[in-house]
């Protein structure tokens, strides 16, 4: 039985710290991981989205949920004046008693609910180690397989058009095999990232997006490049988190579709 208690923010938010490995994991300075907002609660009903943006909050509102669980939270700009759009979302969140709680690498590399992971299963593929270093964790992951480029380049393509994404890719030949593949969502395609994938004998990458210098790398180091699109590669994790509290504390849950951007 699900006890009225257990459904206030800070069980909640103890409950993910520890499974997402909050305190440990590092981020870049704007990701601000754990509860970036707080409410009165109890937390009656949650929504999750991948941004926290005026759209996903009116979404939440529209929904009746107190709780918004998102991967990019609402501080990537740094330090800024409340004005403006910025002081819309605040000011929504608090008259509706909204919280947020944002986890951005942390959910990207859990090996049950992470971006990562899930987006691999989606694609058929079955992840083998880590991929895509950052300080001192791996956010992506990587494996092998024997596939046809083009094969998986038209799984992305359903995949990236299902989550309201645009497939782009480079290097994919019709006569071209695949059989070391690696994957990191969202911004993932980086000179950093090209670099260690030749390092790996990674032949395709699989990534949300990059800069168009990428594109240009990559065709020279002859590594395939599957721009799945940031938003759709990263609707994965925070819908495995929306279940995993249905699960744990017994919270209905609903997802924000909000594809604003790339
Ligand atoms: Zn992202």
């Amino acid at each position: 039985m699900t006890v009225a208690t257990h459904n206030t923010l800070g069980e909640i938010a103890a409950y993910l710290d520890d499974l997402l490995r909050t305190s440990e994991i590092p981020d870049y300075r704007g990701a601000l991981n754990g509860v970036q907002v707080e409410h009165v609660g109890p937390v009656a009903r949650c929504a999750v989205a991948v941004d926290a943006s005026s759209r996903t909050i009116q979404g939440a509102i529209a929904q009746g949920a107190n709780l918004l669980i998102v991967h990019h939270g609402l501080f990537w700009s740094g330090v800024q004046p409340l004005r403006g759009h910025v002081y819309e979302r605040v000011r929504r969140l608090i008259a509706h008693d909204i919280a947020v709680y944002a986890s951005h690498l942390p959910l990207d590399l859990h090996p049950d609910v992470g971006n990562n992971v899930l987006l691999a299963r989606e694609l058929g593929l079955a992840p083998a180690s880590g991929f895509g270093r950052f300080e001192s964790i791996d956010v992506g992951v990587k494996g092998d397989c024997d596939l046809a480029t083009a094969v998986l380049a038209q799984r992305c393509e359903q995949l990236s058009r299902r989550e309201s994404g645009h497939l782009v890719t480079v290097g994919v030949t019709p006569d071209r095999r695949t059989t070391r593949w690696a994957i990191c969502t969202g911004a993932g395609a980086s000179s950093d990232t090209l670099r260690e994938a030749k390092a790996a004998a990674v032949d395709t990458l699989i990534v949300g997006e990059g800069p168009h210098h990428t594109a240009i790398e990559a065709e020279e180091l002859g590594i395939a490049v599957l721009y799945v699109g940031h938003y759709a590669t990263e609707t994965f994790g925070v819908r495995a988190l929306g279940a995993e509290i249905e699960r744990a504390f017994g919270i209905p849950w609903s997802f924000i579709a909000a594809p604003t951007g790339l």
